[in-house]
């Protein structure tokens, strides 16, 4: 099995810079307990606040081979005046590789369109940076794979086949991402055949699928070797539960033993 890529999506915690080391310290103990047998690696979004810190404790240690920086968001332009907004320029010069694009709180909660999510994916593009490009419905229902047509189109919109390959997809269903009221669990089954549709429609406009998919969605110890002993699963955004230092360890362990 190929190694899979764990994201941990850190939304607004820890709400310390000291914690965050401490979340850091554990994951950076593991890794040396694991010696050779690394069967992931991994990527940390902080919030913008403890970003460049959070970058300086990556390049440290076990977590050095390990271990990437990313970012939770990006500004659509890169020099322009937005106040609040953290451009593509600033992030690449802290040494984030990664960015996530569109998550589902950005986009229910704050109104982000697919129209925003595809200048800020294209930002991410110009900043030679990986996006993260996060995409799911907000109910299962009949019209599910509809709706993931649509928002491929918008989101993708005017980007080349090879922009489109160097993405990589979290299939995202909203309906189970634990901060939303009524939230319940998915199943591998329903997540592979979501990211089935995904590479269809991407085949089916661009003739071409990227080639990472990643599930989110409440993943936590319970869930998570489910999903990814699934092969076409290559690995996992993991929200509340990356930053819960043991909780996180335990998943790493668990995917250490796929
Ligand atoms: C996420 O932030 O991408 C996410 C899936 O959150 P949670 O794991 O907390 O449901």
């Amino acid at each position: 099995m190929s190694k899979k890529l764990i994201v941990a999506n850190w939304k607004m915690l820890p709400t310390t810079l000291a914690e965050a080391e401490g979340v850091l310290d554990l994951i950076n103990d593991y890794l040396e307990l694991l010696n050779e047998k690394k069967e992931f690696s991994l990527v940390f979004c902080p919030s913008f606040v403890f970003i460049e810190e959070v970058g300086k404790i990556l390049k440290t240690s076990h977590l050095e081979h390990e271990a990437e920086l990313g970012a939770q968001d990006i500004a659509v332009e890169d020099e322009t005046a937005l106040t609040g907004e953290v451009s593509g320029a600033m992030l690449q010069k802290l040494g984030v590789r990664y960015v996530i694009i569109g998550h589902s709180e950005r986009r229910w909660k704050l109104g982000e369109s697919d129209q925003v999510v595809n200048q800020k994916l294209k930002s991410a593009i110009r900043n030679d940076m990986v996006p993260i490009v996060c995409m799911g419905e907000r109910e299962r229902d009949e019209n599910f794979s509809k709706f993931l047509e649509k928002q491929i189109t918008n989101t993708f919109e005017g980007l080349t086949s090879d922009e489109i390959s160097r993405c990589i997809i979290a299939y995202e269903p909203v309906w189970a991402i634990s901060t939303n009221p009524g939230a319940h669990s998915d199943t591998p089954q329903s997540a592979l055949e979501s990211i089935s549709v995904i590479k269809e429609v991407f085949s089916k406009i661009y003739h071409l699928s990227p080639k990472t998919y990643l599930y989110g969605g409440s993943v936590n110890s319970k869930n998570v070797a489910n999903f990814l002993k699934e092969e076409e699963i290559n690995g996992v955004l993991v929200g509340g539960a990356s930053v819960n230092k043991e909780e996180f360890v335990k998943i790493l362990s668990l995917v250490s033993k796929l």
